[in-house]
């Protein structure tokens, strides 16, 4: 029996699995999906690494992981603007050299392609988890790093007022594009026409970005860029038809690369709700003292949130199984 399982594989996951492999506590890690990583997914096509989710982050303090992943910041980040209070970063060869970096220090058990369906008490010191697959597991204790939608369902059996809590969270699904083409077909390329392009045809871009060579020359080859396009996924616009709507907007500009996303838990909007905070203070009251739960549907704002909670997660289960 594993001291503690860790439920879902993205950063706050794998970081709360790194705070207790420091610590010396056994887990099993449980992602539903074949890879780790969560929404941090990159793509190398043709040259190109293209991030389909998480790429650019706000850098508004120190990254004391990185360090403490022996990863130098100098030469992992590359500084692509400024925003509120910092600088605005992304990884010189994806977002997901941190899902490496931090996979590759995991020793105990991991296990992918598991959805985990419900959690609940067997006796006062022990936790049943019940996968989808019929398996079921026991643990002393559970951080739970998934998003809020699923961790309704599986609270459920655990405490239903913690369920409650999570009753009802919404996102604004959302899709994304990346492209790469040839910097001589950008001639005609102008990205406020592209953007009312799309309004026109009744789905405006949520953004439009347009990276260089010189930007990001480990993502980009020489004499090609880069384009991001978020979408909001509608009935128009569906995964299958959206990058035929974005070459569209774009003028026929033609993709030598391209990957699409489709991200239903993207964008939470409850998190930003003036009574979240509140809720999850009593989320948080109602959990049993070996039961936690983390990510950026809660409580994190950006990759250093999201380590720190799933690191402080992790060490309060493990205070509290006894
Ligand atoms: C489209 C998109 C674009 C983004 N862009 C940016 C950006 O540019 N900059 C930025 O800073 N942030 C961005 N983010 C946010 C950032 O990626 C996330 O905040 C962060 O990666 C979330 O990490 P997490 O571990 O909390 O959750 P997640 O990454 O969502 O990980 C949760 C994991 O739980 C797994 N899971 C779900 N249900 C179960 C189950 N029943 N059993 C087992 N496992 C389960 C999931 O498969 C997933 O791997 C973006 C997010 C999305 C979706």
């Amino acid at each position: 029996m594993s001291q503690i399982v860790v439920i879902g594989a993205g950063l706050t996951g794998l970081a709360a699995c790194r705070e207790l492999e420091q610590l010396g506590v056994n887990y099993t890690l449980i992602e539903v999906k074949p890879r780790l990583g969560g929404s941090i997914q990159t793509t190398r096509q043709d040259g190109f690494v293209f991030d389909n989710a998480a790429f650019d982050h706000e850098k508004n303090s120190n990254w004391p992981f990185l360090d403490a992943l022996e990863m130098n910041e100098a030469e992992v980040l590359r500084h692509v603007g400024k925003c509120r209070d910092g600088a605005l970063v992304v990884f010189r060869d994806g977002t997901d050299t941190l899902v490496t970096a931090l996979s590759k220090t995991l020793k105990h058990t991991v296990m992918t392609r598991m959805a985990v369906s419900s959690i609940g008490f067997v006796d006062d010191r022990r936790l049943g988890i019940c996968l989808e697959n019929g398996l079921m597991l026991e643990t002393r204790g559970i951080v739970a790093a998934l998003p809020a939608r699923y961790a309704e369902h599986m609270l459920r059996s655990l405490s239903i007022d913690a369920a409650f809590r999570l009753l009802d969270y919404e996102y604004d699904p959302t899709i994304r594009v990346s492209l790469g083409c040839h910097r001589r077909d950008l001639n005609t390329f102008d990205i406020d026409r592209a953007h009312e392009r799309a309004a026109v045809a009744g789905a405006p871009l949520k953004f439009l970005q347009l990276y260089t060579h010189a930007e990001l020359p480990e993502r980009i080859p020489a004499e090609h860029v880069m384009l991001r396009v978020g979408l909001r996924l509608s009935e128009m616009i569906q995964p299958a038809n959206a990058l035929e709507f974005v070459i569209r907007v774009l003028e026929n500009l033609p993709p030598l690369a391209h990957v699409v996303g489709w991200w239903p838990e993207g964008d939470p909007l409850t998190r930003d709700f003036p009574e979240h905070s509140a809720n999850m203070d009593a989320l948080d009251a109602l959990l049993p003292p070996n039961v936690a739960i983390a990510g950026s549907d809660y409580r994190a704002r950006g990759l250093n949130d999201q380590v720190e909670q799933g690191r402080a997660a992790a060490r309060k289960v493990a205070a509290n199984i006894g």
